[in-house]
């Protein structure tokens, strides 16, 4: 079989990494020594590989307040959310989380990506979902367990949105679309204004992952919908709890009808075991502090704008995107695996992202800043970005959008 999508040839080049240097994937964490650092098989590095955006995964009352509820309520609720699983933390998290994002209702799962599976009970065979070619696997399993018809538009391209919603109105159809608010590999916002204004022409409905955008981007921490001044035109919103709030679990925001058919239809939020109540009532006291704390999302905004800066003077292009995602040009597989092992031994973690995730020949290494780093640590990310990756060639690929088969 040709191996169109470069998977193959990924498998390949991840063998070859793990003979003469390690695994590059599933990586050993062993301690979380400071504040945006970590020890990788006890390799000290800064980590530029976390989504925990604003530093609350090791924030003293997110913590404690994981700790006391491990000691009052236990590790796990042993059951599903409809019939053992909804305990006062629980319902407390949907309806402040539900009050802070200004939608009516929220429906809590296990894990963001079970949250987004969960959206299949909403693609019927009535409707049409007109998703962006890039979004995250988790949306991609719930196209596939929908029974919708299930279209992709060109990365962030209205034009081909437009069309692609005529076909669906043609059919007689009832259109969804689907993206994410800020992507997962680049970090460059979706044109939501755009999107959401097409889609209001044909009474779509709006569905928004905010994994990556929640709690960081808008002035209150809403996302980019609020970041982008067209949140109301938002239908529904998914998140999750694992990265900006330093927790875990997932959620749908969205009207009480809404979260009621999800509530009854939405199997894999339902039939699985809750967020265990350390969990939820870590992501509760996130909450808090995401709502109370502006200033949290000023140090990121800072720190991302120096890396920005600092990427431009070294010849990357700047991206003209606010969040504090960043992916660079790393190569084919082998190159991009050599300059990643590079950079951890030069006490810098970052993603790698290889095909089918990427196109052949157009790996990455991800960078994500967050609150917990210091100026220090983003001289340090950049003297080592300088040092391994040279802008070169490659340069200005990250800024494009980019056809990406395996999502
Ligand atoms: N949506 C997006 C865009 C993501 O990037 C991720 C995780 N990387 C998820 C959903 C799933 O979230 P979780 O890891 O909390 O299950």
């Amino acid at each position: 079989m040709s191996d169109v999508s470069g998977a193959a040839a990924s498998w390949a080049a991840v063998g070859r990494a793990r003979d003469t240097g390690g695994d590059p994937f599933f990586r050993r964490i062993t301690g979380r020594p400071a504040p945006g650092e970590v020890l990788v098989e006890g390799m000290l590095a800064i980590n530029a590989a976390s989504g925990d955006y604003l530093g609350l995964a090791s924030d003293p009352r997110v913590r404690e307040a994981a700790a006391a509820a491990a000691r009052d309520l236990g590790a796990s609720c042993s059951g599903s959310p409809l019939v053992i699983g909804t305990w006062s933390v629980h319902a407390q998290l949907a309806e402040e989380l539900a009050d802070f994002l200004q939608r009516p209702a929220v429906l809590l799962a296990a894990t963001g990506f079970q949250a987004n599976l969960t959206l299949a009970c909403l693609f019927g065979e009535d409707r049409a979902v007109i998703a962006d070619r890039h979004i995250h696997a988790s949306l991609v399993d719930a196209l596939r367990l929908g029974a919708a018809k299930n279209r992709r538009f060109r990365h962030n391209t209205p034009r081909h949105l437009a069309q692609l919603l005529e076909e669906a109105s043609g059919q007689g159809l009832s259109p969804v679309v689907l993206t994410e608010g800020a992507f997962s590999l680049g970090g460059e916002l979706a044109v939501l204004p755009e999107i959401a204004d097409l889609g209001g022409r044909h009474a779509a409905m709006l569905i928004v992952d905010g994994a990556h955008d929640i709690g960081v981007l808008g002035p209150s921490g809403r996302g980019a919908g609020e970041h982008l001044g067209c949140e109301q035109k938002i239908d529904v919103l998914t998140g999750t709890f694992s990265k900006a709030f330093g927790a875990g679990g997932g959620f749908i925001a969205g009207s009480s009808e809404l979260i009621e058919h999800c509530r009854v239809f939405g199997h894999a939020a339902v039939y699985s075991a809750s967020m265990p109540p350390p969990t939820a009532a870590a992501a509760l006291a996130a909450l808090h502090i995401i709502r109370d704390e502006s200033e949290r999302r000023a140090v990121l905004s800072h720190l991302a704008h120096r890396l920005h800066d600092g990427l431009a003077e070294l010849g990357h292009v700047r991206p003209n995107w606010a969040s504090p995602i960043v992916a660079l040009p790393a190569g084919d597989a082998d190159q991009c695996l050599h300059t990643w092992r590079a950079m951890l031994e030069a006490g810098v973690f970052v993603a790698p992202f290889l095909p089918p995730g990427v196109p052949p020949g157009q790996s990455r290494l991800r960078l994500s800043v967050t609150a917990a780093h210091t100026d220090a640590h983003i001289d340090h990310i950049l003297e080592v970005v300088g040092q391994f990756l040279p802008s070169g060639d490659t340069a200005g690929v990250a800024a494009e959008p980019v056809p990406c088969p395996a999502s």
